[in-house]
Order: C-alpha cells, then sequence, then structure tokens
C-alpha cells in the first residue's frame, strides 16, 4: 500500500459506522496502511474509491503460479529491492532445459537426480524447460509424453509456434505449465491458448519499451497471469534490464512491469554459465532456465539461492534438544553445541565421520553460533545445564561427561558446578573433532 494512513482516510466516507470492524474511520484507514485490513471491508466505499484504495494496495510485482498439485511454484510477489529492507519472498526457480529432439528420458532422469540434502535443507531443481528444438509439433509433443511420464516436476513449454504449443498442452495441459512465450506476431493466439488452460503465459519483447508495449496489448485482452522477458542474450545486458525492471517495478509502480522475471543463460561454458546463473539470482530474476544439468554447478547455484532467499531477520536454526547420531546409547559420548543451523550441522556431519555412535546436545541459543550466544549470555553454564536437565540427559546415558566446544572452555568449572556432571573441553573447531574422538571415545 502505497498510500498512507491520512490519504486513505480522505477517500472514506468518514461516518464511523464501525461496518468495517473499526471504531472510526480513521482507525480503519491507519489499519489498511499497515496492510491489517482490505479495501473489502468497508462496505460504505464509492466504486471510485474503491478502485483508487484497490489499485494503490496491489503488490509492486504480481505474485504467479506455476504447475499444479504439492509442487506448484509461486513465482513473484516480491516488495524490495534489497533483501535486507525486508525480504524476498518467493526464491528464484531454477529449469532445466530439455530439447525436444535430444534423449527426454535420459535427461528427465537426470534432472530428477538432482536432489541435494545440505545443512539440513532439500534442495532440487524446480521444473523442466521442454524446448521445441526440432520445430516439429509432433516431436515436441511426443517428448512431452515421454517428460510428463518421467517426473512430477512443472513444466514450462518453450516454443512461439502455436501449433506446437497447442499439440503439448494437450499433454500437459492439466500440469498447468508457463507458457513461454508470447511475441509481437503469435501474442493473441498465445493469451488465448494461456485463458483456456489457465496456464501462465511468458511475454517475450526484443528490449524493455517493446516489452512495455507488448505486455499492455496482452493486459488488454484481458490477460494478467504473466512473466516477463527483455529477450536480452549478453550478461551484462540481461543483468541490465533486470535490474530496470525491478526498479520501475517496485519504485515506480509501473503496472506493465509488474510481473515476475524469466531469464535464460546464454553460455556454452558452465563456469560462464554459472556466473550467469549467479548474477541473475542475485538480481532480479524469478525464474532461470538453465543448461546445465550438472550437480557440482547446481548444487552452488541452489545454496546461493538459499542464501539470498533467506530471511535475513530471522537466524537459520535447529529445533533445540538431543540428537542421537548413529545408534547411540547409554555409553555414547554426548557433544553440545548451540542451535544455530550451520554450526549444529557442522558438527553432526563431523561426529557421524566419527562412526562412532553419539548424542549432540543443541541448546537454544536463538539460532546463533557457540561465540555470538556466549557473548549474547545465552550459551552459558545455566542455559547448558537447563538443556540438560530439559532433554532427560541423564535418561539416555549410563555416565556423566559432556564435551563442550573448545571456544567457551572457561564454562568448564561453572558448567560441573551447575550439573554435576564432568565437563570435558572439545577442540574449538568442528574440524577437529574426528581427532578428538579418536583419543577419547576409541
Ligand atoms: S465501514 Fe467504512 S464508513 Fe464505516 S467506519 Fe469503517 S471505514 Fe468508516
Amino acid at each position: 500500500m502505497a498510500l498512507t494512513g491520512l490519504d486513505i482516510f480522505k477517500l472514506l466516507p468518514k461516518t464511523n459506522c464501525k461496518k468495517c470492524g473499526y471504531l472510526t474511520c480513521l482507525a480503519f484507514a491507519m489499519a489498511l496502511a499497515n496492510g491489517k485490513s482490505s479495501v473489502d471491508a468497508c462496505p460504505e466505499l464509492s466504486a471510485e474509491a474503491r478502485e483508487t484504495l484497490s489499485s494503490a494496495a496491489e503488490p509492486p510485482i504480481r505474485s504467479v503460479n506455476i504447475g499444479s498439485g504439492e509442487k506448484i511454484v509461486k513465482v513473484g510477489g516480491e516488495t524490495e529491492l534489497f533483501r535486507h529492507d525486508k525480504r524476498f519472498n518467493h526464491p528464484v526457480a531454477i529449469a532445466v532445459a530439455v530439447n525436444d529432439n535430444e534423449d527426454v528420458e535420459a535427461k528427465i532422469d537426470k534432472i530428477n537426480s538432482l536432489s541435494f540434502e545440505r545443512v539440513g535443507q532439500h534442495y532440487e531443481v524446480d521444473m523442466v524447460a521442454l524446448m521445441n528444438t526440432s520445430g516439429d509439433a509432433a516431436v515436441f509433443k511426443e517428448a512431452a509424453v515421454k517428460a510428463a511420464a518421467g517426473t512430477d516436476k512443472n513444466f514450462i513449454l518453450v516454443t512461439r509456434d502455436t501449433l506446437a504449443m497447442e499439440a503439448a498442452l494437450q499433454v500437459l495441459g492439466p500440469r498447468k505449465p508457463l507458457l513461454y512465450a508470447a511475441d509481437g506476431d503469435n501474442y493473441a493466439e498465445m493469451t488465448e491458448l494461456a485463458k483456456a488452460h489457465g496456464c501462465a503465459l511468458a511475454v517475450r519483447a526484443g528490449d524493455l519499451h517493446a516489452l512495455a508495449e507488448l505486455t499492455a496489448k496482452v493486459i488488454a485482452l484481458g490477460y494478467r497471469e504473466l512473466v516477463l522477458d527483455p529477450g536480452a542474450q549478453d550478461s551484462s545486458r540481461i543483468l541490465a534490464d533486470l535490474t530496470q525492471l525491478r526498479r520501475l517495478a517496485v519504485r515506480k509502480k509501473f503496472r506493465p512491469f509488474a510481473y515476475p522475471v524469466i531469464t535464460f543463460t546464454t553460455k556454452e561454458d558452465p563456469a560462464e554459465e554459472m556466473m550467469q546463473i549467479a548474477s541473475a539470482t542475485a538480481k532480479y530474476a524469478d525464474i532461470i532456465v538453465v543448461r546445465t544439468d550438472r550437480a557440482e554447478y547446481l548444487l552452488p547455484a541452489l545454496t546461493l539461492r538459499e542464501n539470498i532467499y533467506a530471511d535475513p531477520q530471522k537466524p537459520v536454526a535447529v529445533e533445540p534438544g538431543l540428537y542421537a547420531v548413529g545408534d547411540a546409547g547409554e555409553h555414547s559420548p554426548v557433544y553440545c553445541t548451540t542451535n544455530f543451523s550451520l554450526t549444529y550441522f557442522l558438527v553432526e556431519g563431523e561426529v557421524s565421520a566419527t562412526r562412532i555412535p553419539s548424542y549432540i546436545l543443541s541448546v537454544d541459543t536463538n539460532g546463533t553460533s557457540v561465540l555470538t550466544a556466549y557473548a549474547d549470555n545465552k550459551f552459558t553454564a545455566e542455559t547448558i545445564a537447563r538443556a540438560m536437565e530439559e532433554y532427560g540427559l541423564e535418561q539416555k546415558v549410563g555416565h556423566k561427561n559432556i564435551v563442550i566446544p573448545g571456544a567457551v572452555a572457561v564454562l568448564k568449572g561453572k558448567l560441573e558446578e551447575e550439573s554435576g556432571w564432568n565437563v570435558i573441553v572439545g577442540p574449538r573447531e568442528a574440524s577437529g573433532i574426528q581427532k578428538f574422538a579418536k583419543l577419547h571415545f576409541s
């Protein structure tokens, strides 16, 4: 909502009738300005005021759904230029390109295998971009049949040929793919296909001016489930165009650009392609279609995405508690650390590598690391002793030894007093755990 509470108040009937649930029109205006109510809550608004307020309430970039079922991909809905101002909402979706004239089944199998676990997070490629490289509608449809049978991922159908698009939609229509793309020649037919199948439609033009004109034409046909492609091929042009699109949408509220954005990598060399993916992830693609299907490039790309789209106001934390690593029992060693995700999973990885079944006590430090939590009085002898009791450590093991991180060796004496346990000072870094375990627990 770009209007202030007072701007909104001027448009209200000012009768204080309370039908909106607020005692006064002014209170309703303030709630609306803060996003705590909606325009529909006031039944007394004039049509003109409703129109003004509704359009001001629209997000600067529309949120668009691609696909169906549980794996539906949401893109757009962004309100910021910089993630530290608030947060970004919907992570950029990564689609891997599959040509309709290659071995579609083998490529789909490879894409399905691109699934990773990293520091407790699951990463995978979001979509398949089926490309009508053959230029043949029948080949495109056949590829759609094979791809549909091979994966439950969502699709982007890439062809400017409306007959080929129609043929592929006979197979994939129910899965609500993104149709790529409407251009200056085919936009009327493509818009009809998108409407008929309830699919999002990509609009592509050669530059930003042409894109604004073409988008306005598609909107005039009554369709708004759109994704934009400014069509640039060169890396620096792609970056410049995506930045301009986001600025114009968020800062200027330029409505023809109030839609999520798709871009394609253009580099053959995987390292250069990786640079394009990184650049488009940071600024400001919503969907990136990539050529590579190699895990060593896609895992870093997905990790970068996770970093940029994580909420900067919320530390990444694991649930505090007592975790068994391997088949831990009463004789197993006990390591203690904080519930900062990165710290916890580094410790867990190293403890697991010792091949000695163990317990890890994850103390609630609001997701902060060992030294930060210690400096903030969240990782102290008292908080550790409380966690030992709360998570029933004494009932799990038949000994009274606990390992604390070497960085907080100073807690040893106090923790022994608080808990009555023998406190062993462990290594300063998680990387020292294997050597430490060999010395103490083998
Ligand atoms: S319903 Fe409308 S007119 Fe009545 S108090 Fe609320 S804002 Fe004012």
